[in-house]
């Protein structure tokens, strides 16, 4: 399961998925401008917000599981 690593941040005004320069790394307290609005987005509020959806996939991903193994012992 490798989905971990491919959670997306989005920006937090219009959704577009912010990319990082490849020799740039944010960290807490830094601005993410957005290629697509311009607008700033603060990295812990992005950060934040892309846990969540991919807490949820998680979630998800094992809900599926769950009924699959469940599926066969209850067959
Ligand atoms: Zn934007």
């Amino acid at each position: 399961m490798d989905s971990e690593s491919k959670i997306t941040a989005l920006c937090l005004f219009c959704h577009a998925p912010l990319e990082a320069e490849e020799d740039k790394e944010f960290q807490s307290g830094d601005m993410i401008k957005c290629n697509a609005c311009s607008e700033l987005n603060d990295y812990d509020s992005v950060v934040e917000v892309a846990k969540e959806k991919g807490t949820e996939k998680v979630k998800n991903e094992v809900e599926a599981e769950l009924k699959k193994t469940l599926g066969k012992l209850f067959k």
